[in-house]
């Protein structure tokens, strides 16, 4: 995507507070019409990065272009861009109609004009008939969507949101994501938000940047993200994931040996990989296996002792431990005929073989990234 096409661009862009470097060198593109997220945990960098693009803090080094123009030493209200914060501040004393105007009256924009944007914003974001009330009377969801419709009602080249749904519950959280969504599509504006939520980020976004300790880790689709990790820290914070440390043995046509730590041999599908693996004998792998594609087979290939046995509703998470006390989760669907293991059982688990995937290096803390309350903690 060259600057034209892009709507936003960022060029070398690195952020330093004194000695402390909040992000460094970002180098990508968000696209015309994009939902694109910046995700990662707290303190990786992604607000820091969204306030970059609308102008409240100004890069140490390297370049911010709107529309192909180099914003980088233009203040935020002379951007054409808007931004969403969690606390919405609306205008208290005036009614939804008139807190979505403020912005075109303003401009001085015509009033039969004002009046048409605000009616076609607040049928989009399906407010229409609470045009007449005050914030106070509305809930926090629709407050959600007053403040969305005033960010648009200007038609941004991009609007950007920092954590827009933090503030809502989880059940209406996940109803406005839908709802978000199919508003992004319906005005076709490019949306640049922040979460550190990976649910949200993988519901929404056309494109996910993953951000860890300043660094983008990786940009795709959320498929691509959650299939093809490039790194061991997307792998992990991305889902859950087995993460098995081991060796490479060999590698031909036929699929790529590795030997876990521990003893067994795993065979990993050709290109099933990151891009910067070794494939040399002796090279320091991971194999990546997620819960959901591990089931439990008398002619499995790896012997697992169950520890806990979760009934969920439509799944059982099933937790072990592999003979060289490595823990592994699975995911089980609830079908009729089929036991799940149940604790102090030794069962044998397995995979379809087209399912392990290959990372490079080891990982600090070897087999499930979703029952280290730990380590969770430190990437929330
Ligand atoms: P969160 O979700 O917690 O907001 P984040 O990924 O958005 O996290 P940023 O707010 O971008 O993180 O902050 C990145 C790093 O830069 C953090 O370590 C933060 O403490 C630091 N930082 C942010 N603003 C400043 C500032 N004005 N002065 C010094 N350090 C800052």
């Amino acid at each position: 995507m060259d600057n034209q096409e892009a709507v936003i661009a960022l060029h070398n862009v690195r952020k330093q507070y004194g000695s402390f470097v909040a992000v460094h060198e970002a180098n990508f593109s968000i696209g015309r019409g994009e939902f694109f997220a910046l995700l990662g945990p707290s303190g990786c960098g992604k607000t820091t990065t969204l306030k970059m693009i609308a102008g409240f803090e100004q890069p140490t080094d390297g370049q911010v272009f709107l529309e192909g123009v180099n914003v980088s030493e233009v203040p935020p209200h002379k951007r054409n861009v808007n931004t969403v914060f969690q606390q919405y501040a609306l205008f208290p004393h005036m009614t939804v109609f008139d807190n979505v105007a403020f912005g075109p009256r303003s401009k001085k924009i015509q009033e039969t004009e004002v009046v048409r944007r605000v009616t076609e914003m607040l049928d989009i974001v399906r407010l229409g008939e609470f045009a007449n009330r005050r914030p106070s009377q509305l809930s926090g969801g629709q407050q959600q969507r007053v403040a969305l419709a005033r960010a648009l009602v200007n038609y941004p080249s991009a609007l950007l949101l920092d954590e827009p749904l933090a503030a809502l519950d989880l059940k209406l959280r996940e109803a406005m994501q839908i709802e978000l969504k199919r508003i992004q599509r319906e005005v076709g504006i490019t949306f640049v938000f922040v979460t550190h939520d990976q649910g949200e980020a993988l519901t929404m976004s056309d494109r996910i940047a993953v951000m860890s300790e300043g660094h983008v880790e990786q940009i795709g689709s959320s498929a691509d993200i959650y299939s093809r990790p490039e790194s061991l820290f997307v792998a992990g914070f991305i889902g859950s994931a087995n993460l098995l440390p081991g060796t490479v043995v060999s590698s031909d046509g036929s699929g790529i040996r590795v030997d876990l730590v521990g003893g067994t041999q795993v065979v990993v599908p050709v290109g099933n990989s990151a891009s910067n693996v070794s494939l040399a004998a002796g090279a320091q792998v991971t194999v990546v296996l997620r819960p959901e594609h591990v089931h439990f087979d008398p002619q499995g290939q790896v012997s697992v002792s169950v520890t806990d046995s979760v009934y969920q509703g439509s799944s059982v998470r099933i937790v072990g431990r592999m003979e060289n006390g490595t823990e592994v989760s699975a995911i089980v669907g609830v079908e009729p005929g089929v036991r799940a293991p149940l604790p102090g059982e030794t069962t044998l688990m397995t995979w379809h073989p087209e399912i392990p995937y290959l990372l490079a290096g080891w990982p600090e803390m070897a087999g499930s990234t979703s029952t280290n309350v730990d380590s969770i903690e430190a990437s929330l």
